[in-house]
């Protein structure tokens, strides 16, 4: 029996299958009719027998559309819950990887373990991270999105009618899907969820009030009025600092006053929050714009993104790409007010700095075995630093002399969400200042 139980410990354990999910549909509020399409969903797994002998077909996958917060994350996992099927979930900005293979492979292995632990439900978190519309202008981690979306394709197919394994995904731009998501027998069914009403948000704070101890004559209604354009995530925060309110005043139960000073505070966030948002928006925008006004200056960098070997050159304009959204952030924010949007793609600058130093391909020639002398990582770590700064300086060149087109793509993303391949080869060609570079070093 010894063998047994070490076979059993050999046995992989899933990575993507969260523990102990125990939401039911009444720890969600304020759905309304919403609820019976849910339930419907559970009857696919209790009922799947039954759905297929009358020719029903089963949805491959759903779609929850809604912003942030509105509890579809929650409702996922109820689903699960009520079917007492177990439950994977990913974040789709996981997949999105600057290295060929890994996003694809880690959905390969996201549904490899689904069926295994089957019925199951697999949950994506903000789909349109990686089902974004192929061809829309996305940096040069586009080959990779692709690879992604396309093993998403095909892992969706793979459970056409077997009612198994469902897929649930959230978004809140439904409207930027690729297409191909969308066809039957992948995501063709889509739920909305709205932020809630007056009696949704009633609703929800009474949910929440469940689990805490609550004064009696709490007047709910008066929470929920105050509370417009709430969501479920602020409502239940409101509980929770109403708690931390009671306890610091020394009570042992929570009033209205608590609530509604509660309520107070987490509307001042929520405004700070969308002043924020705009702002992040615009970021991102200028992320994206600096990459793909980088990239249009270096038509030989796809090599790079198909993993192939690389020329010295190819790999030196692969490092100011990367460095663009970074070198973007410090001409329109100025130094002191770096943000972290570019911290992913400075890192793989810096490592494809270090694959150049290593793979010898700069003057001083250091070899994958010099990695191991204290020293010459010291060396190889300067050399490195030098190539960096190089980048950067070429990629705040090619953004500054290119600011009339980084301005119009940005001004596009900020207000359109989104900008077609065409789009952006016209404003290239009506602003942009593209000249072949000259090798630098
Ligand atoms: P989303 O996935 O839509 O961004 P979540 O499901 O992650 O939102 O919601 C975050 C938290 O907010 C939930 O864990 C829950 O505590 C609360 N919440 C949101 N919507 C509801 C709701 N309709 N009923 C009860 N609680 C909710």
């Amino acid at each position: 029996s010894g063998a047994r139980v070490r076979r059993a410990h050999n046995k992989r354990l899933p990575q993507y299958l969260e523990r102990g999910v125990d939401v039911k549909f009444s720890d969600v509020a304020g759905l309304g009719k919403i609820r019976l399409e849910l339930e419907e969903i559970v009857k696919f797994f209790t009922h799947g027998e039954m759905y297929r002998r009358r020719g029903v077909k089963i949805p491959g996958g759903i779609l929850l559309c809604g912003p942030p917060g509105v509890g579809k994350t929650l409702l996922a996992k109820a689903v699960a819950g009520e079917a007492g099927v177990n439950f994977f979930s990913i974040s789709a900005s996981q997949f999105v990887e600057i290295y060929v293979g890994v996003g694809a492979s880690r959905v390969r292995s996201l549904y490899q373990e689904a069926r295994e632990n089957a019925p199951s439900v697999v949950f994506i978190d903000e789909l349109d991270a990686v089902g974004r519309e192929r061809g829309l202008i996305k940096g040069s981690g586009g080959q990779e999105r692709d690879a992604t979306l396309n093993q998403l394709l095909v892992s969706l197919d793979g459970f056409e009618g077997r009612g198994e394994v469902i897929t649930i995904a959230s978004t809140n731009r439904p409207d930027i899907l690729d297409p191909a998501l969308v066809r039957p027998g992948r995501f063709d069914r889509k739920i909305y969820i709205p932020k809630p009403g007056l009696i949704g948000r009633m609703e929800i704070l009474k949910v929440h009030a469940r689990k805490k101890p609550m004064a009696e004559d709490v007047d709910y209604m008066a929470v929920a009025s105050m509370t417009d354009g709430m969501v479920g995530a602020e409502l239940a925060n409101i509980i929770e600092v109403a708690a931390i309110n009671m306890m610091r005043d020394g009570r042992t139960e929570i009033t209205t006053d608590d609530l509604l000073q509660a309520a107070q505070i987490e509307e001042r966030g929520m405004l700070d929050r969308k002043d924020r948002s705009t702002e992040t928006w615009k970021q991102v925008a200028i992320n994206e714009a600096a990459m793909a006004v980088a990239a249009v200056n270096f038509p030989d960098l796809r090599n790079i993104e198909f993993g192939f070997t690389c020329s010295r050159q190819s790999l030196l304009d692969h490092i100011t790409v990367q460095l663009a959204p970074r070198a973007a952030d410090e001409l329109w924010y100025g130094e002191g007010q770096l943000s972290t949007i570019w911290a992913e793609t400075a890192d793989n600058a810096r490592s494809a700095a270090r694959t150049y130093v290593l793979g010898g391909l700069s003057e001083k020639h250091y070899g994958v075995s010099d990695f191991w002398v204290a020293d010459r990582i010291n060396e190889i770590d300067l050399e490195a630093l030098r190539i960096l700064n190089m980048c950067y300086d070429r990629a705040k060149e090619i953004l500054n002399e290119n600011r009339k087109l980084m301005d119009a793509i940005v001004d596009q993303l900020v207000n359109k969400k989104s900008l077609s391949k065409q789009e952006f080869t016209n404003l290239v060609e009506l602003h942009g200042s593209i000249k072949p570079m000259p090798p630098s070093i």
